[in-house]
């Protein structure tokens, strides 16, 4: 299965200015990290996905590699091309953005990978122009939530 696309994202929740399922997500305490806002402004479709993600990296001690929280709803177009980045619809975090820039050797450490892979994530580090800091929701994930 491909990589979720921005048609998918306008396809369910229209112009990313719409904000269409978007959700100030009170992070349950538990799962408070320290690098993670308390509350994060994201699409509904992240809720159990990042519960899932923040839970691996508890469970594995991984959660002091977590070091910065670079965002997650953005209205704007990728970077490296003319359509919408799937930031503009909050399905997409940037972590560790200092040591993880868009088109370098990332450096995010594989147990922090591993955690949010196998919680339904797909990783920019795995791609063509890697982009390390950058965790989207898989497209079966996506799928799977309608
Ligand atoms: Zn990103």
């Amino acid at each position: 299965m491909g990589l979720l696309s921005h048609l998918d994202l306008l396809n369910k929740y229209g112009a990313p200015e719409k904000e269409a399922g978007m959700i100030l997500w009170d992070v349950p305490t538990y799962l408070e990290i320290g690098a993670i806002p308390k509350r994060l402004y994201c699409s509904k479709a992240m809720v159990m996905p990042l519960t899932r993600a923040f839970e691996a990296l508890i469970k594995s001690g991984s959660v002091n590699e977590l070091k910065t929280f670079d965002g997650c709803f953005n209205i704007r177009n990728k970077r490296n091309g003319g359509t919408p980045s799937l930031h503009s619809w909050g399905v997409a975090i940037d972590i560790n953005a200092a040591w993880n820039r868009m088109g370098q050797k990332p450096t995010m450490p594989m147990s922090v990978v591993a955690c949010f892979t196998g919680a339904g994530f797909d990783w920019g580090g795995d791609w063509s122009r890697p982009d390390g800091m950058h965790f989207q929701l898989s497209k079966k994930t996506f799928e799977e939530l309608k």
